[in-house]
């Protein structure tokens, strides 16, 4: 793949980086001691791994590509995970769907 390809199959964002932040991802799980929670967006440096969405399975993503990173202190102990801005949009369609 040329270097033109690569930017081209880049996953365009429908939404304002805004729209990701400002949205509660951790929503359903209010059982679950979660403190110091942070989010932002980065480009990968290298391949991560995705999460995925409700409907979406874990999934790799290159370089080059942004994601929604988290970090947090779970039940004591420090974690992370990242979202690819794909899945959060897939996510957000869903959640605006149902409203
Ligand atoms: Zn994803």
């Amino acid at each position: 793949m040329t270097p033109a390809e690569q930017r081209a199959s880049h996953y365009t964002a429908k939404r304002q980086d805004r729209a990701y932040l400002g949205e509660d991802w951790n929503a359903g799980d209010r059982d679950v001691d979660v403190r110091c929670h942070r989010q932002w967006i980065a480009v990968n440096r290298k391949a991560y791994s995705c999460v995925g969405n409700s409907a979406g399975q874990r999934h790799e993503v290159p370089a080059g590509e942004r994601m929604l990173v988290q970090s947090a202190l779970i039940e004591g102990r420090w974690g992370g995970y990242r979202l690819c801005l794909k899945c959060c949009d897939e996510w957000l369609d869903q959640l605006e769907g149902l409203s």
